[in-house]
């Protein structure tokens, strides 16, 4: 619909100008507003996709904090897989006695 845009008459499809007012129509008023909601678009679909980015790096980053952190538990509890020679109990790495059995495990 084309309505005049000085008065706001409505206006036939046709008219060059408003029956009521005598001001220039401009016709396709309504789709002049398109190409703001195709930038508005596209904005969307450049945030979606620095979003996605964002969080493919976050997925990422979270993945290799976990793999380190996995990994300093390992190591952890490898230091502390020492197995007493007379009774096999697990002692920590730094241990002098089982705590188990009382044996000495460091030979110094
Ligand atoms: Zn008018
Ligand atoms: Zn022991």
């Amino acid at each position: 619909m084309v309505y005049c845009s000085n008065c706001g008459e409505k206006l036939p499809e046709t008219a060059n100008f408003c029956p009521k007012c005598g001001v220039k129509a401009f016709k396709n008023v309504e789709t002049a507003a398109q190409p703001v909601s195709t930038e508005l678009k596209d904005a969307f679909n450049k945030m979606s996709q620095e979003l996605e980015k964002a969080f493919e790096i976050a997925a990422k980053e979270i993945s290799a904090a976990f793999q380190t952190v996995s990994e300093n538990i390992k190591s952890s509890l490898q230091r502390e897989l020492l197995a007493c020679p007379s009774c096999g109990a697990k002692n920590p790495s730094d241990a002098v006695f089982c705590h188990k059995c009382g044996k000495r495990i460091k030979s110094e």
